[in-house]
């Protein structure tokens, strides 16, 4: 099976979430998209909502859209969240089969702290979200020792292992979770940023209000 995995802290969910995984899905002919709850991710503040409220958000924008899977995968393992025992953990559900993976051109710049990232590597295609125009070095991010192992095909790098590494313009919206907990402590409308289910769920649990943060 041909599964892919959009990871995020989902703090909310959002139009831009949808929108970039639905892309991401048709760009390689997925069947499903994991979108991979992040339990308490690196380099990064703790997350407002609690893990068990972004994943039912993420369950709830996600139920129109047949591509698109909630995982809660990171948030039920116990101990640090690695990207590599996530990685082994969909490979099972995919026979095996290398699976495909999407990330932010912002995490990735990060991979030289990540947990043996070649090892990440030679086992999904890895797919770099970017804007349009504002194309990532993909090999200039990576460590010399693990650039050296690719060799480049048109716009694909491919590494001994098999497993791939592009880059994957995306369309942007200008919509950011950050923007919509902003909103939603000052009292604006989200109305067009979310779909109704999450927001009537934010509303219900109060959640992102100052008295509930
Ligand atoms: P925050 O504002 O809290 O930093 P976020 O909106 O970036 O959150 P994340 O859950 O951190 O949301 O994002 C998960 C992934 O979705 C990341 O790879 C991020 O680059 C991507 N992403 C987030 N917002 C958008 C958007 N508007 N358009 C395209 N991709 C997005």
């Amino acid at each position: 099976m041909k599964i892919g995995i959009f990871g995020g802290t989902f703090d909310p969910i959002h139009i831009g979430h949808l929108r970039v995984a639905g892309e991401f899905a048709a760009a390689f002919g997925l069947e499903k998209v994991l979108m991979m709850v992040a339990a308490t991710p690196p380099h990064r503040d703790t997350p407002i909502a609690s893990p068990e409220d972004r994943l039912q958000m993420v369950k709830l924008a996600v139920q129109d859209y047949s591509l698109l899977e909630a995982s809660d995968i990171e948030l039920i393992r116990k101990g640090p969240s690695f990207t590599l025992d996530t990685v082994k953990e969909v490979r099972e559900i995919a026979e095996g089969a290398l699976i495909w993976m999407a990330l932010g051109g912002d995490a990735f710049a990060l991979i030289r702290s990540w947990h043996r990232p070649e090892d990440v590597l030679a086992q999904v295609h890895l797919v770099v979200l970017t804007r349009p125009g504002s194309p990532v070095g993909l090999m200039a991010t990576l460590p010399e020792g693990i650039s050296r192992r690719y060799t480049l095909s048109g716009e694909i790098y491919v590494h001994d292992s098999g497993a791939t590494l592009r880059a994957l313009p995306v369309s942007p919206l200008d919509v950011s979770s950050s923007m919509i907990r902003k909103a939603v402590s000052e009292g604006d409308s989200i109305r067009d940023l979310v779909t109704v289910e999450v927001l009537q769920y934010i509303l219900q649990k109060g959640l992102y209000r100052p008295e509930t943060t």
